[in-house]
């Protein structure tokens, strides 16, 4: 059965709400007026919101909203300090000497869900469509196959098997002259447009971290009050100095901080548990000593594209453009992306309009953007960390004499470019039987909070009764091969409980039970599974987290 479908159109359409988007949507339209075009720009976001955490150098926003001060930005700290700590598993050692690339004195500390708020509020001013609540659920092409036409949202109504119910609403067509791909890290149209296209196939494969974060509200007297420092990161316990990742604190506005962890996904150790990790960074001496007499008010997920220069795609091809986490846009080495995804986003938007003012939106026209960004102030700032992440994930003294050559040389090191494993390659078979995964952890429910209770503090909402946004290729590989081999780690890297091992009491054959309604949309499942068996499509739209601060 054909499904009658209503389309729209636009000159150019942004996938994904965040911030990259924003600033780029924002942009055309101010190169709109400067050329005196008349301009159709629609930006649809898959969530009611799109939230995280974060240090922001300003120099993206000063070049987009120079009077941002006047315009009531949201920002709820300026970084005073840095503080970069070793941890051990009882101490913390403050280390003399912090890497350049983590100097944040003068950055801004934001929420980025009341950044993207209030980044929205001016791109609607401006006369930019918004439309929150629409998963992007497939690429569209023409008729050639492969020049980008727009995108097509998720039919709304269909009941779990597929059917469609009463209420059922089809997707429907949003037409672009121009597509701007900025769903962020590990976005699925994104990665089926690179996949379709052969984007990458010149590249390294794309890495991530997953993170963990929550919002603390402290006590008015705290750690932070009358502290010159009032930016921490951590290296060192509980992940030790092998797998890339570490925590931070960040203060916020009154009295409430940002505490994250991130673990690096290329670990080999299927028994790591990024949430169990988070919880015993928490429990460290030293961070608890900042976060005691503190309650939790939100906790979220999400991972980041870090892979650097080296694995950033082909950025132009007919029709469309990938911009932003989306593209691996970030400074690895300073934990940033915020800054070069949005300038990523306004580059992107002045070839756009340059494209769109031509009326030639092919690949060759479109590819004016990766030039404009590499004649940016991006490029160095990526190509200086080209071999950051490869050096990373190696371990003992090779990883620290890579790093070190590499800080010396501005980034080229020993051997340029490093070689990098993508993530879902790296687990080691286990030497034993696999272990039924028990959660042992102790929580008082307000300042340590389990996977559940974080989900339910993730403000995470699905529709129940509604097709599974996680589809699994094969079942049977899960129980067959994936749980001797690996001892299944998808119930152990998803931070929100949604793989479950099952045991049938009378007949004891194991089945994977999913949870899809709890998923954070981190995206972690996609990536680490080791036989790539999981696929992560947009669940039905405005399902997944209502970040408000994390
Ligand atoms: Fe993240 Fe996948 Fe778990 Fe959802 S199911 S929270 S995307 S790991």
């Amino acid at each position: 059965m054909t499904t009658e479908r209503d389309s729209i159109e636009f000159d150019a359409l942004f996938v994904g709400g965040g911030v990259s988007s924003l600033a780029g949507a924002i942009r055309l339209m101010q190169m709109a007026k400067e050329k005196a075009m008349e301009l159709e720009v629609g930006i649809i976001e898959k969530g009611s919101e799109i939230g995280s955490h974060s240090i922001m150098n300003p120099i993206a926003l000063q070049e987009l909203l120079p009077d941002y001060d006047s315009l009531n930005c949201p920002i709820e700290q300026t970084v005073r300090g840095d503080g970069f700590y070793y941890l051990t598993r009882k101490k913390a050692w403050r280390v003399p000497m912090v890497p350049r690339q983590m100097h944040n004195q003068g950055f801004l500390i934001i929420s980025l869900a009341r950044f993207a708020r209030w980044l929205g509020e001016i791109a609607e001013e401006m006369g930019v469509n918004i439309f929150p609540g629409f998963s992007g659920q497939e690429v569209l092409y023409g008729e050639d196959g492969k020049t980008v036409t727009g995108v097509r949202t998720g039919d709304n109504g269909l009941d779990a098997n597929g059917k469609a119910k009463s209420n059922f609403e089809a997707g429907i067509d949003i037409l672009a002259k121009v597509t701007v791909f900025g769903e962020g890290a590990r976005g699925n149209l994104s990665k089926s447009l690179i996949e379709k296209l052969g984007l990458s196939s010149q590249c390294l494969p794309q890495v991530y971290e997953t993170g963990i974060k929550e919002v603390i509200q402290l006590p008015e007297e705290n750690f932070f009050s009358h502290n010159p420092v009032n930016d921490i990161h951590t290296m060192g316990y509980p992940l030790g100095l092998n797998v890339p990742g570490g925590g931070f604190l960040y203060q916020m506005k009154d009295n409430r901080i940002a505490i994250g962890y991130l673990t690096g996904l290329c670990y080999e150790d299927p028994g790591i548990d990024p949430y169990d990790l988070f919880m015993s960074f928490k429990r460290h001496p030293f961070i608890f000593d900042i976060i005691k007499g503190g309650r939790v008010v939100e906790q979220g997920a999400r991972t980041v594209s870090s892979g650097g220069h080296y694995t950033i795609p082909r950025l132009a091809t007919d029709g469309a453009v990938l911009i932003g986490a989306a593209a691996g846009i970030h400074n690895t080495p300073a934990l940033k992306g915020i800054h070069v995804g949005m300038k990523s986003g306004m580059l992107a938007a002045e070839a756009i309009a340059e494209a769109l003012e031509k009326k030639d939106v092919s690949g060759a026209s479109l590819e004016r953007y990766r030039r404009l960004l590499d004649d940016s102030w991006v490029h160095p700032e990526i190509y200086e960390g080209r071999n950051f992440a490869p050096a990373l994930a190696m371990k003992g003294m090779k990883k620290w004499i890579h790093l070190g050559a590499q800080y010396l040389s501005k980034g080229r090191g020993i051997i340029d470019p490093l070689p990098l494993d993508a993530d879902y390659e790296t687990l080691r078979v286990l030497n034993t039987a696999p272990t039924e995964t028990t959660d042992n952890m102790d929580y008082d429910g307000s300042l340590m909070v389990d996977k559940l209770t974080g989900v339910y503090l993730s403000k995470t909402q699905h529709r129940e009764d509604q097709p599974s946004h996680l589809i699994i290729k094969d079942p049977q590989l899960c129980i067959d091969t994936c749980y001797p081999t690996y001892g299944s780690p998808c119930t152990r890297f998803c931070p929100a409980k949604v793989y479950e091992l099952e045991t049938d009491e009378i007949t004891g054959q194991r089945q994977l039970k999913l949870n899809p309604s709890n998923c954070l949309h981190c995206k972690t499942c996609d990536i680490k599974d080791p036989y790539q068996n999981i696929n992560w499509v947009c669940p039905e739209g405005s399902g997944g987290p209502g970040y408000t601060t994390v």
